[in-house]
């Protein structure tokens, strides 16, 4: 029997706000554990949460960037559950009126995966296994750090649409400036629910959710493994539990972690600790006006005005940091066509050679722009540029002055080059003698020798028209 998997995705992220959601602590990645908190956040009884505001405005971004309504109205609930790391025994989450509902994303090949809603809600702290003492130890620097849940419909069929749509996905809350979203550190996170059904069923099957997909690579993995144990179970006649498994990436597999709880075992009630969220009709409008060009009209005026294929322009506007370093160089260098030339070539072979992330570029972005013009300016050949770019990317040097003192600049001036030229003629009377007997291949060997003695710093044009002139003459 032939079988359809059918994917929802639930993807958490961190906003990048300053504080807290409720307190005024910082948000900052790392530090000594348990620096970040206060009573507040520390989960203390008698202490009240006060509403970051700026968290709604960035909900309101998301949702906007994501074709959402918008509740003006909104509000908080508690979810409760016991867990070290959740001091309260309750987070803040919104459960009954979520600030964004109904948007969607679109794929490439024209399908929208509906998003069922965005809530705004508080993380959980952290709990660190010490492996030298029988204990695990609470860090509640991450507790209450401002969080959107956007959740779909199970509308995906494949693990290549989950990994588009979390992709773009990505893309938009980068580009609206929502989140860093590096998954890595986990301001990405995203579970996943699998279910799979005959084809031609409507009914969807019994599903499970998987906990700590934590990269694209993994949803393929998981989404892979996680049908075929449902098919096998349905094909040996076996029931499947609803249950929360937990993916292992390193293991490539998932087990059971407990079975899936509905919403009454978490006891949803309004959090009478804070008023309902009034969203204005002008908040909304003044967001949208101030909303940057999202990746897709982005691709449009790219394909438009550069004349680069979908596919490229596709993979520039994928990343929000590879949009600002396209346009950084184009400012500079005024052309858009190379600047693209050489991030869809150096720098995409660059990440991927030494597995980096776009986000994790660490150079100075003005440096590709620079060498785009030195060779603009004929000051460096195509082969030293590819050479210096490979040293800002990699030891972010400044590549004016990487090229002046590993002396690179070419050799323009002509009289040099002339003077070098009569030395290699000199040097290599036999093969001079044979061009002029009429042996052609004489001439290559010449133009070889002469590079050779400019150190490849010379325009090759240049050099064979001086070598030309002398020998003709
Ligand atoms: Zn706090």
């Amino acid at each position: 029997m032939k079988y359809e998997t059918v994917i929802g995705l639930e993807v958490h992220c961190e906003l990048s706000t300053k504080s807290k959601i409720f307190c005024g602590c910082s948000t900052k990645f790392g530090g000594p554990p348990n620096s970040h908190t206060c009573p507040g956040c520390a989960g203390f009884p008698g202490t009240l949460p006060v509403l970051n505001r700026s968290v709604v405005d960035y909900a309101v971004r998301a949702g906007l960037g994501l074709n959402c309504e918008i509740n003006r109205i909104n509000s908080f609930d508690r979810k409760h559950y016991f867990y070290p790391d959740l001091p309260g025994a309750y987070q803040v989450t919104q459960f009954f009126h979520p600030v964004c509902t109904n948007g969607w994303v679109e794929l490439a090949s024209g399908k929208r995966v509906a998003i069922k809603q965005i809530h705004m809600e508080e993380d959980a702290g952290k709990l660190v296994h010490d492996p030298w003492e029988d204990a695990s130890l609470a860090d509640y620097n991450r507790c209450s750090i401002p969080l959107l849940e956007i959740v779909s419909q199970p509308d995906m069929r494949s693990a290549g649409e989950a990994i588009e749509y979390l992709e773009k996905l990505k893309a938009i809350l980068e580009y609206t400036g929502v989140s860093d979203c590096k998954m890595q550190e986990g301001s990405l996170r995203a579970d996943m629910n699998i279910s799979v059904r005959p084809m031609g069923e409507t009914k969807l099957g019994t599903r499970t959710e998987m906990k700590n997909i934590n990269s694209m690579r993994s949803i393929a993995r998981a989404v892979a493994f996680e049908s075929a144990r449902h098919i096998e179970a349905l094909e040996e006649g076996g029931r499947l539990v609803q249950e929360t498994r937990r993916w292992d990436d390193a293991a490539g597999e998932s087990y059971a972690m407990r079975s899936k709880e509905n919403a009454q075992d978490y006891n949803y009630f309004p959090n009478p600790d804070l008023p309902p969220v009034i969203i204005s009709g002008e908040e909304i409008e003044l967001a949208r006006k101030n909303m940057p060009e999202l990746p897709e009209a982005k691709k449009r005026r790219y394909m438009e005005q550069l004349g680069l294929p979908e596919y490229d322009t596709g993979i520039l506007t994928g990343s929000v940091h590879l949009v600002r370093l396209f346009e950084r160089a184009c400012a500079l260098c005024g052309d858009a066509k190379e600047s693209a030339n050489w991030i869809l070539g150096e720098v995409l072979r660059l990440l991927q050679q030494t597995q980096t992330l776009p986000e994790d570029m660490a150079f100075d972005f003005d440096s590709l722009g620079k060498v785009i013009i030195m060779l603009q300016k004929n000051l460096i050949n195509r082969g030293t540029a590819k050479k210096v770019f490979t040293e800002v990317f990699t030891n972010n040097v400044d590549p004016e002055a990487y090229v002046k003192e590993h002396n690179l600049a070419l050799v323009t001036d002509n009289s040099a080059i002339r003077a070098r030229i009569e030395q290699v003629l000199a040097a290599n009377e036999k093969s001079v003698n044979e061009y002029k007997g009429g042996k052609a291949q004489a001439m290559q060997y010449l133009i070889g020798q002469s590079m050779k003695a400019l150190r490849g710093q010379a325009p090759a044009r240049e050099v064979t028209a001086v070598l030309k002139e002398l020998l003709d003459h």
